[in-house]
Parts: structure tokens; C-alpha cells; sequence
């Protein structure tokens, strides 16, 4: 299931230290290295899923986890209500830089719309 070449998947198998805020059977969600803004998490499905492309209809309850994990974390730091962004860039012009799929949860700062 991980992939041996994956720097999430080895952060998932605690290969590579991260700071985690949380995990749970299916998902982990960890600090971004090089934040974003003053809140920036990541969370990851355990299973290696490189591209939002690649999920398939069985995924469809591991896809909602990421957001069910995602809000919990939001309500816990105390900025569901002010307010954070969600975010999954996908291939290239995206900017997707890691192969495993990750929702990127940002707050603590306002953003711009629509994004650069
Ligand atoms: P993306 O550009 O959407 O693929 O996002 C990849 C994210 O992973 C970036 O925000 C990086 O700062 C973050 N990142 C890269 N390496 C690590 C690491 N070892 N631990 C935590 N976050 C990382
Ligand atoms: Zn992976």
C-alpha cells in the first residue's frame, strides 16, 4: 500500500519525523514544514493515493474523512468560525510538489480571492 519512494507515505510509517496533530486508523495530519500562513496543517490519507485523478469511487469514505479530520482540527485550534481554507492542489499547474494526496488547511491569516 505505501509507496517505497513517497515522503508522505514514509511520514505515515514514521520513517520521517513530523509534527502530528492528529491520527486515527485512516488518516494523519501533521504541520507543513514551510507554513503558509500561521496555521498550516496537512492532512493525509494513509493510503498512498498520489493525485486527487487517482481516487476512485471506493475512496469516497476515505476522501470524507480528510474533511471530517479537517474540521475537527479547525473547531480544535479555534478558527472554524473566523474562518481557514482548504485546499488540494493537483499536477503541475497546480503546484502539486508531493505525490500523495494531501488537503492543505490554512488559517490564521485572510486570504485572497480568487487564488494566484
Ligand atoms: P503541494 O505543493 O500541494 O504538493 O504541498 C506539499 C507541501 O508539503 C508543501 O506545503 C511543503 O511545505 C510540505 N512538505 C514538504 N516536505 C515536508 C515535510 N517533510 N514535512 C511536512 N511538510 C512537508
Ligand atoms: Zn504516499
Amino acid at each position: 500500500m505505501a509507496d517505497a519512494d513517497c515522503l508522505f507515505c514514509k511520514i505515515v510509517e514514521k520513517k520521517i519525523p513530523a509534527r502530528v496533530v492528529h491520527e486515527d486508523a485512516e488518516t494523519l495530519a501533521f504541520e507543513d514544514i514551510n507554513p503558509q500562513a500561521p496555521i498550516h496543517l496537512l492532512v493525509v490519507p494513509k493510503k498512498h493515493i498520489p493525485t486527487l485523478n487517482d481516487v476512485q469511487v471506493a475512496d469516497e469514505p476515505l476522501m470524507g474523512k480528510l474533511f471530517t479530520t479537517a474540521a475537527r482540527l479547525a473547531r480544535d485550534r479555534g478558527i472554524a468560525d473566523r474562518g481557514w481554507r482548504a485546499v488540494v492542489n493537483v499536477n503541475r499547474d497546480a503546484h502539486q510538489l508531493v505525490f500523495h494526496v494531501h488537503l492543505h488547511v490554512l488559517a490564521g491569516r485572510g486570504f485572497r480571492w480568487p487564488p494566484g
